[in-house]
């Protein structure tokens, strides 16, 4: 993955249905090189992870400094990121530098964990521990990252936030 939002990749699992491999692949599928690289068998980690990433989120959500540093440091100690300097996908000759958190060999499965990890981890020192929420509209429960400057975002998606002012115009005009 290039130059990649790793903070996003934790909540794309932290969000996904990990039931089966097709929904991983859907909410990986601007990740290809991961997606494609995933097997069935891979599910039961992905599954322990989203749960670690779910306990660091709620923690977040309930201002709980302690029990983030213990879930994030116990996904980083299961699913360690290795690093490694890479130039590939440039062109005109001018390498395209990132870094990448396992090496070439690795299985995705790991890759994906150890991203999920770190950029979960970097996303606390980049953003705090407040940013992060779980929308409040009915029956959905998606975790999400409020880059906002007013800090007042409430629901995942636009699509949420409609159907909530919805429901509460239709609940005024009812009294
Ligand atoms: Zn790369
Ligand atoms: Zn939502």
């Amino acid at each position: 993955m290039d130059n990649a939002d790793y903070a996003a990749v934790a909540l794309r699992i932290a969000n996904a249905d990990l039931s089966s491999l097709d929904e991983v692949r859907a909410a990986l599928h601007d990740e290809p090189w991961w997606a494609d690289r995933l097997h069935a068998n891979d599910l039961p980690l992905l599954r322990a992870v989203g749960a670690g990433l779910r306990r660091a989120l709620d923690a977040m959500v309930a201002d709980d400094g302690e029990t983030v540093l213990a879930e994030i440091n116990a996904l980083l100690s299961a699913h360690p990121p290795r690093p490694r300097l890479s130039g590939h996908g440039g062109h005109d000759g001018i390498l395209n530098w990132h870094v990448h958190v396992a090496g070439p060999d690795a299985p995705a499965v790991d890759e994906v964990a150890a991203a999920a990890a770190w950029g979960l981890a970097q996303g606390v020192v980049q953003h705090g521990t407040t940013r992060w929420g779980r929308c409040g509209a009915e029956g959905c429960y998606t975790y999400f990252l409020d880059t906002s400057t007013n800090q007042a975002k409430r629901f995942c998606s636009p699509r949420c936030a409609n159907r909530m002012h919805v429901a509460a115009f239709r609940a005024r005009r009812r009294t």
